[in-house]
């Protein structure tokens, strides 16, 4: 009865965002230290472990755009 849901099974995981708390596919071939940028929101994650999957959330540097950008 559920045989062909489980043809996508294990193809693509979903990383539910921490800022918008939305579903981030993450595809089969990412590898572990791959960047993945949430496509809602652009925050950036970074693959930190596949089983289970474990993505850490890149903090922004903001002391770095006060230097390009002073205001
Ligand atoms: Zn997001």
């Amino acid at each position: 009865m559920a045989k062909i849901s489980k043809e996508h099974h294990e193809r693509v995981k979903y990383f539910k965002c921490e800022v918008c708390l939305k579903d981030i596919p993450i595809e089969y071939y990412f590898t572990i230290g791959d960047s993945i940028t949430c496509n809602d929101c652009s925050t950036e994650y970074v693959l930190q472990s596949k089983i289970p999957l474990e993505l850490i959330r890149q903090a922004m540097d903001y002391s770095k755009l006060d230097y390009d950008e002073p205001y």
